[in-house]
């Protein structure tokens, strides 16, 4: 079967492997839609946690292939998504319910085998049903599941006012789970056009292109979705005070933020991080079903598995027609 191997840092190839076979308690997954995000281009870059050589792919879908002795859940041909942490359930952190902190982490996609190959072994308890879910939204799980986890941590108000930076695939998720929430105005703040475009299409009240567009000390909740920097630094100016701030993007590691101590001890306000998720696929996959969360805008590109560096390229040109690239590795 074909795989796409990240090797080492810079270096990607197509190769060709044996199809594996699932073991007890383990899944072959026959990936058909495998989404690509600002992660994969950590990893590739050699910025991320990933153990090389990974064979990419944390946020896919596909068909039960075949299952393994024990399997309780699923039969050949159930339509799943996949949760990639996979925590251990026998550690302090798993055993506090916070598993995304478990001491033995593995992820699919970072740390073992990914969806960016034909098929792919996971562990039955990393596999959700999706009914009849198309398998590109199925895709969405896992980066929904994530920003799922960041909104329950903000504690968004009925008729709150949010502001968020940056209308990336995971921007525009938190548009949408804001206004969910009960968030009665919300502002987006998108330098790109063909994103701004989108926030815009997807809902937001108000979309701006700079800061001196937004009010300063005004918005209950300011979520970060960009992890640049310089614009994580401004978001204490633009919550009021009392606010939350949720800093919600990956910033590169080994990076320090600046921030004047005095303005958030003055302000009173509550600054948030997220990692990952807890639990929150089931939740996930809930609200693609139901259609209040709308994934198919996003999707800009659909792409054969041998085109995956090309679109790691796309990515990080930050091509105003780039948005969700979804890989198809069987079509
Ligand atoms: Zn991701
Ligand atoms: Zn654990």
């Amino acid at each position: 079967m074909k795989s796409v191997v990240i090797e080492r840092p810079n270096e990607i190839a197509l190769a060709m492997r044996e199809v594996p076979e699932p073991g007890p308690g383990e899944l072959m997954i026959q990936v058909m839609a495998s989404g690509i995000c600002g992660t994969d281009l950590h990893i590739y870059r050699g910025e991320y946690m990933g153990r090389y050589p990974v064979i990419p792919g944390h946020e896919f879908s596909g068909l039960v292939a075949a299952v393994g002795n024990q399997i309780t859940r699923f039969k050949m041909g159930d339509r799943v998504a996949i949760e990639p942490n996979i925590a251990c359930d026998n550690c302090v952190n798993c055993l506090n319910n916070r598993q995304n902190f478990c001491l033995n982490w593995q992820a699919i996609g970072v740390t073992l085998p990914g969806g960016m190959e034909e098929y792919v072994i996971v562990p039955e308890r990393a596999a959700f049903p999706i009914g009849d879910l198309p398998f590109e939204h199925g895709a969405f799980m896992e980066p929904l599941s994530c920003v799922v986890h960041g909104i329950e941590r903000a504690r968004i108000g009925l008729a709150d006012h949010v502001a968020i930076f940056g209308a990336g695939p995971i921007g525009i998720l938190m548009l949408q789970m804001a206004r969910i929430q009960g968030a009665a105005h919300i502002t987006v703040l998108e330098i790109n056009p063909g994103r701004a475009d989108l926030a815009s299409e997807m809902g937001a009240d108000r979309v701006v292109s700079n800061f001196e567009e937004l009010r300063a000390d005004t918005y209950d909740i300011v979520i970060d979705a960009t992890g640049a920097i310089p614009v994580m630094n401004r978001s204490i100016d633009y919550v009021r005070m009392g606010g939350t701030v949720l800093l919600f993007g990956v910033p590169p590691s080994g990076k320090n933020l600046e921030m004047e101590g005095f303005k958030i001890f003055r302000k009173g306000l509550t600054v948030l991080s997220s990692f990952t998720s807890v639990r929150n696929s089931f939740q996930a996959v809930d609200l693609l079903q139901s259609g209040q969360i709308q994934v198919e805008p996003l999707i800009s590109h659909r792409l054969p598995l041998q085109e995956l560096p090309h679109a790691l390229e796309l990515i990080e040109s930050r091509d105003p027609a780039v948005k969700k690239v979804i890989v198809q590795p069987n079509s």
